[in-house]
């Protein structure tokens, strides 16, 4: 499969409680100095220019670009991929605080495709309590202006086990977003990461309600007809990020931007995600530096392949010569009841998907 391609925007408009992500506020003056480095790093990368066949814009916040930076950002990634109208797929991330029409329709000329924007729950309460800077109001005043630019590939980020978030909160978010008759969700737990605002608030996860949310959630969107299609996604038939398919299918793809990963022909590195740093040796001409750089082969690539692989709720179709390499593995899993065989296709079981980490221990 040709490769994807990822774009990593660092700036947000203010810090979320829970997140662990690059993501810090920016000036229009250091978005401005980084579009610089984005342009001189993708420069790098002109051999594989025309191979792409889908591109992610993420973040931090993306749409929080003016209209002009925008427009920069597009040219900067169309000498990679050309127009974005003829990728197969190009997602756009975005918030509710940062999108309006003008950005929608900018979005929309520009050939994406795609849009996943950020709700995580829609009580202006539970919002408020996790930091996020737009409430309901400003969620559905986006979403309409998507709609209205003729976006039909829209996306909402949704969490579950929030502090405060009672399991009537969460019906009630699962109604509410199911209203907006929406083609793709992206799921959560809450975590709380060491090194957030939450972590050092002493905020704690809450597994067995989180638990209990997820299974009711799961159950009312595939009632609703979003198949669930890998551990924490949701879609309608055709509708399933393509992008995103890619990588479970340890497919290759190319990061670009601040702790953007790459993994290219076995070659797997992050780029640092000290936003500073990267801007600096970009604009330097040096190339950006490193958090880890490995070469997976043999037996590591073959696991990571099944591991990948196993998070599609569809599963994994081994060849013979993994089957027998991995069958110690794949019997111990079937004996507890994780997954399941069918052939040569091993997945896990649906209602085992929440304790997915279990089973991916047994290949590590
Ligand atoms: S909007 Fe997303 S990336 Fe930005 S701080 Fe919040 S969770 Fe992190």
């Amino acid at each position: 499969m040709p490769p994807g391609l990822y774009v990593h925007i660092p700036f947000c408009r203010a810090k979320c409680g829970y997140c662990d992500f690059a993501s810090a506020p920016g000036t229009p003056a250091e978005i401005d100095a980084f579009l610089g480095a984005l342009a001189a790093e993708s420069a790098r990368y002109d051999g594989l220019a025309g191979s792409f066949s889908t591109l992610y814009v993420g973040g931090g916040t993306p749409s929080l670009l003016s209209p002009e930076q925008l427009d920069r950002l597009f040219g900067i990634i169309e000498t990679l991929t050309g127009p974005l109208a003829a990728l197969r797929e190009s997602t756009f991330e975005a918030n509710p605080e940062s999108l309006d029409s003008e950005k929608a329709a900018l979005l929309k000329r520009a050939g994406v495709n795609r849009v996943s924007l950020g709700l995580q729950a829609p009580q202006d309460a539970l919002l408020k309590r996790l930091g996020r800077v737009a409430m309901s109001g400003d969620f559905l005043k986006a979403w309409d202006a998507l709609r209205a630019a003729g976006f039909d590939n829209l996306n909402a980020d949704l969490m579950c086990g929030l502090p405060g978030q009672s399991q009537a909160d969460f019906a009630e978010a699962i109604a509410w977003l199911l209203k907006l008759k929406l083609e793709h969700v992206s799921f959560y737990a809450l975590e709380v990461h060491e090194g957030t605002p939450f972590a050092a608030a002493g905020v704690k996860e809450d597994p067995e309600s989180a638990a209990d949310m997820y299974a009711a959630g799961a159950a009312a969107l595939e009632a609703a007809g979003l198949a669930r299609y890998e551990i924490s996604n949701f879609a309608r038939p055709g509708r399933q990020s393509l992008h995103n398919l890619n990588y479970w299918e340890q497919g290759d793809y190319l990061g670009l931007g601040p702790a953007a990963a790459s993994c290219l022909g076995g070659e797997r590195r992050a780029n640092t995600a000290d936003t500073d740093d990267y801007v600096k040796a970009a604009l330097a001409g040096a190339p950006v530096p490193q958090q880890y750089r490995e070469t997976l082969a043999g037996r590591a690539r073959r696991a990571e392949r099944i591991m990948l692989g196993l998070r599609k709720t569809a599963g994994i179709e081994l060849t013979d010569d993994i089957f027998i390499e991995f069958k110690d593995e794949t019997e111990r899993l079937l004996k507890a009841g994780l997954i399941e065989r069918s052939g040569r296709t091993i997945r896990i079981k649906p209602d085992r998907l929440y304790v997915s980490n279990a089973v991916f221990r047994e290949f590590v």
